[in-house]
């Protein structure tokens, strides 16, 4: 096995799952996820994505902490405050396992920059909260064919949703919100959330994930996750022959 001794022992646990067998484990090992957003929902999936064996991160946010995020926002503390959130969540991540490769860029994504930052990835976690970024994101993951899992949370409520982005098979963020302009939509802010809603959205997306990796994925599903009522359901969701980011359409 190419794995280290010290990872060994990290991993000892998992490593007992017939699913994590050497070859499934130096592929996920190999694989690079870069995360947009070091957020509420950011923050779980970037360390339940590492605990689990992905070694090659990217972490994208332009914001310092500040003392609203910390109830949910679970890799910083109040000696935090003021600091740049992607180089506190190095640290922290490097912390549970140095090995790692985490690359941070303090920098907002725009159509400038989107090319240059998310060049070649295995996967795009969009874990921002911005409908004008999230949707830049997702015509870029179309139009490379990277696969991006699109996620969101407010109140009690999250979303998370795998897009493979197959160049045959379009199915994208557009397809199911297929809004011209960017619509009136509640915010953290204003309507608040509970950092246990902003978990529970970033272990599926870091399960999610693991579970494209292992082939374990169960195709075409919108997932809601309602922490006041327990409840995560299922949509099934299909492709939008209008959507404009359908490759026949120019
Ligand atoms: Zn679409």
């Amino acid at each position: 096995m190419t794995i280290s001794e010290q990872e060994l022992e990290i991993f000892s646990r998992q490593l007992i799952l017939k699913e994590f067998d050497e070859k499934t484990f130096n592929y996920i090992q190999k694989q690079h996820v870069i995360i947009i957003g070091m957020g509420g929902i950011g923050c779980a999936v970037a360390q339940y994505l590492l605990t689990t064996g992905i070694k090659i991160l990217t972490l994208i946010d332009n914001d310092k902490i500040q003392k609203s995020n910390l109830n949910r926002q679970i890799l910083y503390s109040i000696h935090h405050v003021g600091k740049a959130k992607v180089k506190v969540a190095k640290k922290i991540l490097n912390g549970i396992n140095p090995e790692c490769k985490i690359k941070t860029i303090f920098q907002k994504i725009n159509g400038k920059n989107i090319k240059k930052y998310l060049y070649k990835p295995s996967l795009v976690i969009d874990a921002t909260d911005n409908w004008h970024t999230m949707n830049l994101i997702n015509k870029f993951c179309v139009k490379q064919s990277i696969p991006l899992i699109s996620t969101s949370v407010i109140g009690f409520d999250g979303q998370v949703i795998l897009f493979k982005n197959i160049k045959e098979n379009h199915l994208c963020l557009n397809c199911i919100y297929p809004n011209k302009n960017e619509p009136n939509l509640p915010r953290c802010e204003s309507i608040g959330v509970i950092g246990t809603a902003a978990g529970l959205t970033g272990l599926i997306a870091a399960q999610t994930t693991i579970n494209f990796f292992t082939k374990h994925i169960i195709k075409n599903i919108l997932i809601i996750i309602s922490s006041k009522s327990m409840k995560i359901s299922h949509i099934n969701v299909k492709k939008n022959s209008g959507c404009i980011n359908n490759s026949n359409k120019s």
